[in-house]
């Protein structure tokens, strides 16, 4: 369920609504309290190495268990997008990041523990500097270094993935 399904009380006043919210916002029935419902930003980052391969992880939960993506995750409160790449990619699989560059957002959704997150994906792509040292840590079930055009998109966890994966390698291809 999207978090909005949730709210069958006003969370200021606690009068039961007579319906479940829709579209993006909660209204009291009651106070009038407002409640927006907003997207959660996550980050993605296509990292290379010197011969041009591209470290694809498989993902060891669900959603998506077993099935490839570039190496990601949720960021902070007041935490900067760039920031989170360099952290996330540090926690999941121990790289340190250069040439951090923006290459697409898309919007997805992520299923955890009863709730289906709203999620605009920010993907990026850098340099490893320490290639050799890449470990398969944090919700990483292995990794691969691939090269990055012959990934399928269709292979990889998420439709905003793909399409990410389809941008990048026609980015590739023109250089
Ligand atoms: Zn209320």
């Amino acid at each position: 369920m999207n978090p909005r399904d949730f709210y069958r009380h006003c969370p200021r006043c606690g009068t039961v609504q007579a319906a479940t919210p829709t579209g993006n916002v909660f209204t009291c029935g009651h106070c009038g309290f407002r409640l927006f419902f907003n997207p959660a930003v996550a980050i993605a980052v296509f990292i290379r190495r010197e011969d041009g391969r591209a470290l694809f992880i498989h993902r060891a939960k669900d959603p998506g268990k077993g099935r490839l993506a570039p190496p990601g995750g949720f960021i902070d409160l007041g935490e900067r997008a760039e920031e989170a790449a360099c952290r996330e990619i540090r926690e999941e699989v121990g790289l340190e990041l250069a040439v951090v560059t923006f290459l697409c957002s898309q919007p997805n959704s992520y299923h955890y523990a009863e709730v289906t997150y709203p999620v605009l994906d920010f993907f990026f792509t850098a340099r490893a500097l320490n290639a050799d040292g890449a470990a398969a840590l944090d919700d990483v079930a292995q990794f691969e270094w691939l090269d990055p055009l012959a990934v399928r998109p269709e292979d990889m966890a998420f439709p905003s993935m793909q399409t990410a994966l389809a941008q990048w390698q026609e980015q590739l291809r023109r250089s």
